[in-house]
């Protein structure tokens, strides 16, 4: 690195008004010394999105993240892509090397590192994950390598059987489940729908107790999910932790493991 340059990183996505990003990666310049400006970029569509991200490098940008509704576009844009991209079908995390577009997915590494910052252990315990849109879908295999039994729930019931056969290889691999199978115990639930966002009821049997840990990757905002976990005495987290976990990650990948930091 060289530490009298300044590097221009940004997000993109739309809409981006609200992005916390450039707060955290302006704290990570500071704790490493790195000259860092990091914008917000508003795309309109994925056309502009492209020639957004194209100029971008063009003109030597270091690095970007990219947000909602750009991360499948983004993963299709990318010329190299690492296994978790690969395994999400969505990527957050850009960058140019060798003259190629480089893609990564660090939202479900992010989320497990998270977890771990909150005590909150994986080997061999029992993880029911709510959803299997793009953040769900980037979750499994982190999930899976952390050595927890998976099972997903989704409205959709044959988007949660799809997600689950893709690890069917897998030793333990996850189970899809139906509505009326969600009356068990489990260690852990992720909520990784967007159904906080909007407010909606939180439309499950009551599947909470206190030695469950519940995690709703929404952040700022107390979700009906979080409200019934916290009904049943569960201990329960907010998304904002993995929102840092995967942040600190991608600026890893742009400025080298030398730059590192500590969660
Ligand atoms: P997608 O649009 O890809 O997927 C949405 C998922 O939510 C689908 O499984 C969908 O089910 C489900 N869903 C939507 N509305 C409802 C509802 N009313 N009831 C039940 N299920 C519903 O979104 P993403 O996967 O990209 O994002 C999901 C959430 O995760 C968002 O809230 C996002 O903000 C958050 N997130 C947080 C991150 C962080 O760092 N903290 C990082 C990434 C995402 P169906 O298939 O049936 O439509």
């Amino acid at each position: 690195m060289n530490q009298s340059a300044l590097y221009r990183c940004a997000v993109v996505g739309n809409p981006i008004a609200h992005s916390r990003s450039p707060e955290i990666h302006a704290q990570f310049a500071q704790d490493t010394g790195i000259s860092l400006q990091y914008d917000r970029i508003l795309a309109h569509d994925d056309a502009d999105f492209l020639a957004t991200i194209k100029r971008f490098f063009a003109d030597g940008g270091r690095g970007l993240n990219v947000t909602v509704p750009f991360k499948v576009t983004a993963f299709a844009a990318c010329e190299v892509l690492s296994p978790y991209a690969k395994a999400a079908g969505a990527v957050n995390t850009l960058w140019l090397a060798d003259g190629k577009l480089h893609g990564d997915n660090t939202d479900g590494r992010g989320l497990v590192k998270a977890l771990c910052s909150h005590h909150i252990e994986l080997q061999g315990k029992k993880v029911l994950l709510l959803g299997a849109g793009g953040a769900a879908r980037g979750a499994v295999l982190p999930l899976l390598e952390a050595g927890a039994k998976v099972s997903i729930y989704n409205r959709t019931h044959s988007k949660a059987l799809d997600l689950a056969k893709e690890y069917a290889h897998f030793p333990t691999p996850p189970k899809a489940l139906l509505h009326d199978q969600l009356a068990q115990a489990f260690d852990l639930i992720i909520n990784a729908t967007s159904a906080g966002l909007g407010n909606e009821a939180f439309d499950l049997p009551v599947i909470f107790n206190e030695t469950t840990a519940a995690y709703e990757m929404v952040y700022g905002k107390e979700t009906p999910f979080l409200q019934a976990a916290k009904r049943f005495g569960a201990p329960s987290f907010d998304g904002y932790s993995m929102l840092m976990e995967q942040a600190r990650l991608s600026f890893t990948i742009w400025f080298g493991e030398e730059n590192a930091l500590e969660s």
